[in-house]
């Protein structure tokens, strides 16, 4: 008897499952950002949350789980109904935490189920508006000189802000006072406010203060100078030979949902990043989606793997951990 009832609930559960999947999708997904709103993970998240609607037909809507540097968001989605109704956006931090954190409430790749890359944000150091440096030399000489008195903002530890500081300081060799905020979102509104000296963060965040002059700029972390940010050394050019960051951000589904429903959302991700509207504000905010080849689950997987193996070594140098 406990053995037929067994199978009848694994048919009716493989029957619900099959079904959802066939229509799917047929009401609201949730797509959850692991920092606050405002910030430039969730600006990504709602530009391609928006495409992704309109292919789609139901509205993907955003939902802000910050906190703990990024990780409460993908601990979460790990837990949710595998039902292709909740996904992730999250970004380098997926595979820098593996190391960071002693203990995770989920695997980034065993937990998951990869939908595909979205985009590869350049950062740049940004300051206070009265921040007293004219250039990223006087900002090397004012750390040294203030030490841990300079004021750092990041989105706590995971977050890219997290390692694009922990890469400058070990880079200048000194230490500054760490601030943790929720996302960069609200750590701008207190760079923008002079009430912390100095953060490194996407330029999906910082373009628009630059150019409009609010915050002072000294350098972007790739090899190559932004498109719109012309002026802007690399930090490569401005000192910090060989440095090399960018933000890549990837979709994410709990792992189990289903094939066909996996499939369904690379292929609106893949339209998304075709969409003129999608391309035409990424690049104002300095950044450009991937290739279509790159919004698979298969370059993801293999992004995810490259990218937890390329910064443990690193990590594990600089002894930085979380609990
Ligand atoms: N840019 C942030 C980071 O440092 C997070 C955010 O999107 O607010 O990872």
């Amino acid at each position: 008897m406990r053995k037929w009832l067994l199978a009848a609930a694994g048919i009716l559960a493989l029957g619900i499952s099959g079904a959802s999947a066939q229509g799917y999708p047929t009401r609201n997904i949730t797509l959850v950002i692991p920092f606050a709103a405002g910030g430039p993970t969730d600006t990504v998240g709602r530009l391609v949350a928006e495409s992704m609607s309109r292919t789609l037909g139901q509205t993907v809507v955003v939902e802000n789980v910050a906190g703990a540097g990024g990780t409460r968001a993908p601990a979460q989605v790990a837990k949710a109904t595998p039902d292709g109704y909740t996904i992730l956006l999250h970004h380098i931090g997926m595979a820098t935490t593996a190391t960071l954190y002693r203990k995770l409430a989920y695997n980034a790749l065993t937990d998951f189920e990869t939908i595909g890359l979205v985009t590869d944000a350049p950062m740049s150091v940004i300051a206070r508006p009265d921040f007293p440096a004219k250039d990223f030399k006087e900002v090397i000489a004012y750390v040294k000189k203030n030490k841990d008195k300079t004021n750092y903002a990041n989105a706590g530890v995971g977050a890219a802000s997290h390692l694009c500081g922990m890469l400058l300081m070990s880079a200048i060799g000194e230490q500054m006072n760490t601030i943790p905020y929720k996302g960069t979102g609200p750590a701008m509104t207190d760079v923008l406010g002079g009430q912390v000296d100095l953060m490194c963060d996407q330029t999906t965040n910082t373009t628009s203060h630059i150019q409009g002059g609010k915050v002072k700029a000294y350098g972007v972390t790739t090899k190559t100078r932004v498109k719109n940010l012309p002026d802007l050394p690399t930090l490569d050019e401005a000192g910090l030979k060989g440095f090399d960051l960018a933000v890549w951000h990837g979709i994410y589904a709990p792992k189990g949902t289903p094939k066909d429903v996996v499939a369904k959302l690379t292929a609106a991700l893949q339209t998304a990043l075709k969409d003129p509207k999608v391309i035409e504000r990424f690049a104002a905010l300095g950044t450009e989606p991937v290739s279509q080849s790159d919004a698979t689950p298969a370059a993801h997987t293999a992004k995810l793997k490259s990218e937890i193996d390329k910064w443990r070594p690193l990590i594990q140098k600089a002894g930085v951990f979380a609990d």
